[in-house]
């Protein structure tokens, strides 16, 4: 009886067992929603679910598993394909998982699909894909151009139209009513935002970019064209879909589209860790999902928690049992302990730091490795000082959710070439290339992109194109460069590597850390070598780009072995043995950003709930009495004495046991951190992250 032979399905309890066999081998398999809290094993039972298709004989390129994440995506498939090796091993499967389904997150399909029908819905095949900064970038230039910024003083910011676009296209509400219910203050400017809008969207298509928002809403109209949306649809015989309480409207009606039936569709989620509803995204999905399809929906709740010990369990049921929206959820463990929840009282930042640090090794000492340790905290700049501190202790760590790769000036620089190579009248980003050149300005630039943009032969262009006298050295480097990169046949990552050799040297000209951005480079570099085109390449760091940083300081203790640092947004759908929350205070938790708006705080209350169902063993919520607040630039930082987090109400006490940590006596024995440290977390903050 080797533990290799067994069923892998046996392990399940009933209701999972129900959703994994739920219609199999059924002419019609009807559409399935699971509901069911934190640590339930709804992820688990759809990694099971696509197995089982699988193995009864459904083709895995007809699988369709969206997440929300791409390493939410590879986490499910490679679990999907372990099942299936041990059923290869037990004889009980005739298909060894050599394709694996179509699997990623909505933005990443959808411009897969798009990139496909790009022919059949009016869009050039070759578009680039805008990511936020660009996207806000065009957003002021186009605001600049119409004029707004002129004669309209107080007109929002370009982020804030962005918001508010993305908001009304997100939610498919009209603009009068976003405005209303969410961006009061810009009420007056509805006239004026909507011509802005429409020359944006002009500028786009112009321009042949997509923004984030373009790759759900031309997929969702897509799917819901009369003649596509069935097609498209009948690609997919199964359509999956993980932590749906954080999906938009659009992304409901990309369901509904493709498979008005909802023949073959699954999805799974909680109510109760719905913490995406400041960009869009509804719980009413949820809610709605029994009524959107023209046939009736079966659904399945599943109860039995196997994440977290009867404590932990007790606290985060006390916790959401006191939300404003009720949550009939009743979530039971067979996992006793004597461990309940610390709450740990502490005098300030440096001091919640020094005793993570401590707890962190403490836990290491009776076994628990780093990896199986995390500390979360509401935003990523919260982490700041106990990063200093793990430094200073050589505790090594990866920080997820934190300053993204794709932000740094150089990245930018590389990709923009590489944009502008494929899509020449992209404006973004040949705007950015051409100023890399000395000499060449916003009006040179204009001029340039003007010229290759009407042309037949963009290289030919760049080619013919008269910069000034003191930069026609480096723009005859650049237009040799252009013509290779547009040249077919180049074979990828073929690109990269010209493109890199040109830039170097601009680097060294342009930044005095020139070499930490090199080893950047390189790195991304090697990212572009795991791709087979150009496209797939592009789509996809802009679309989902490398999470961590991975500057682990200092010289690992063992092999491979770190402590995450993450938000408690990129947390989802994780487990740890222990699990640090940082500054649960009020102000921080919920942020003073959201205490306005009843909606907002319950959302602040929803996002505790997901750090807390993160801890299998071990919980630590921790509440410095001093709490650093970055604050709006006029305003300036500062310290404020903060307190315990109001979600905590002193009925839920009993749930916790109160620790407070006062060091005052240790406090002097406290080395200084070497300047080489300071300066080490000073400088990536500030140079390697523009
Ligand atoms: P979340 O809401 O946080 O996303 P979830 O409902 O998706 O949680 P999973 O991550 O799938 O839950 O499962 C939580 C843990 O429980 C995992 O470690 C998983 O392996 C384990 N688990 C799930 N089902 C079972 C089972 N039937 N027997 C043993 N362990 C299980
Ligand atoms: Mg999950």
């Amino acid at each position: 009886d080797q533990p290799a032979l067994e069923d892998p399905f046996a392990g399940l309890n009933a209701e999972q067992r129900a959703a994994v066999e739920h219609d199999i081998g059924a002419a019609n398999v009807r559409p399935l929603l699971v509901v069911a809290g934190a640590g339930s094993g709804k992820t688990n039972t759809l990694a099971h679910r696509v197995a089982r298709l699988i193995q009864s004989g459904a083709d895995p390129q007809r699988i369709l598993l969206l997440t929300f994440s791409r390493r939410a995506a590879g986490e499910m498939t490679q679990r999907a394909s372990g099942v299936l090796h041990r059923l290869l091993r037990r004889g009980a499967s005739a298909h060894s998982p050599v394709t694996l389904p179509w699997a990623g997150t909505f933005h990443a399909i959808g411009a897969r699909l798009l990139r496909e029908y790009s022919g059949r819905i009016g869009l050039d095949e070759s578009f680039t894909i805008h990511d936020r900064g660009d996207s806000e970038d065009l957003m002021g230039l186009v605001r600049h151009e119409i004029g707004l910024s002129q004669t309209e003083k107080r007109f929002p910011l370009k982020g804030t139209c962005l918001s508010i676009y993305s908001r009304v296209v997100n939610s498919r509400d009209p603009l009068e009513q976003v405005l209303q219910s969410t961006f009061p203050w810009c009420s007056e400017w509805e006239g004026q935002l909507k011509t802005l809008f429409g020359a944006y969207v002009d500028a786009k298509q112009e321009q042949n970019v997509l923004d984030y928002d373009d790759l759900l809403l031309f997929w969702a109209e897509m799917a819901a064209d009369p003649e596509l949306g069935p097609e498209v649809g009948a690609r997919f015989d199964h359509v999956l879909v993980d932590e749906y309480q954080d999906t938009n409207r659009l992304q409901a009606a990309i369901i509904t589209g493709m498979k008005p039936g909802g023949e073959g569709v699954m999805v799974v989620g909680d109510d109760a860790q719905s913490i995406y509803g400041f960009r869009g995204a509804t719980v009413r999905n949820i809610l709605d999902f029994p009524k959107q399809f023209t046939q009736p929906v079966h659904l399945i709740t599943l109860e039995r928690n196997y994440r977290s010990t009867q404590p932990i369990l007790d606290a985060s049921n006390a916790l959401i049992a006191a939300a404003l929206e009720r949550h009939a959820k009743t979530l039971w463990t067979d996992k006793a302990s004597s461990i309940k929840p610390q709450l740990v009282l502490i005098p300030d930042e440096a001091e919640q730091a020094r005793w993570v640090c401590n707890r962190i090794l403490e836990h290491r000492e009776a076994g628990i490795a780093l990896k199986s340790q995390a500390v979360l905290f509401r935003a990523a700049s919260h982490s700041a000082a106990l990063e200093l501190e793990l430094m200073r202790r050589n505790i090594p760590f990866v920080k997820f959710g934190g300053l993204k790769f794709l932000e740094a000036a150089h990245i930018k620089d590389v990709l923009a070439v590489l944009r502008f190579a494929q899509n020449p009248t992209g404006r973004m980003a040949g705007f950015r290339v051409a100023q890399l050149i000395p000499g060449i300005g916003p009006a040179t630039a204009t001029r340039l992109l003007d010229a290759v943009g009407e042309a037949a032969d963009p290289a030919a262009a760049v080619e013919a194109f008269v910069p000034p006298a003191k930069s026609s050295i480096d723009w005859a480097a650049f237009s040799a460069l252009y013509r290779r990169l547009r040249t077919p046949g180049l074979r990828w990552p073929a690109d990269i590597e010209l493109v890199k050799q040109w830039y170097l040297p601009h680097l060294e000209r342009m930044h005095d850390d020139a070499q930490v951005r090199a080893a950047d480079v390189e790195q991304l570099a090697a990212l572009a070598g795991g791709h087979a085109t150009r496209e797939s390449f592009l789509a996809e760091i802009t679309l989902d780009p490398p999470e961590a940083t991975s500057d682990r300081a200092g010289p690992p203790l063992l092999d491979e072995d770190y402590v995450i640092l993450s938000t408690i947004h990129s947390s989802k759908g994780q487990e740890w043995k222990s699990v640090h929350v940082l500054n649960v205070v009020d102000g921080c938790i919920p942020s003073d950003m959201s205490t306005g708006n009843q909606d907002d705080i319950e959302e602040e209350r929803r996002l505790l709930y997901v750090a807390m169902t993160r801890a299998r063993e071990h919980l630590q919520l921790v509440v410095p009495n001093r709490f650093f607040i970055k604050q709006q630039a006029q305003m300036g930082d500062r310290h404020v004495y903060a307190a315990r987090t109001r979600f905590i109400t002193p009925a839920m006490l009993g749930h916790f046991e109160e620790h407070t940590w006062l060091s005052a006596d240790t406090r002097h024995e406290r080395k200084p951190v070497p300047e080489s440290v300071r300066m080490l977390v000073r400088e990536r903050a500030r140079n390697a992250w523009k």
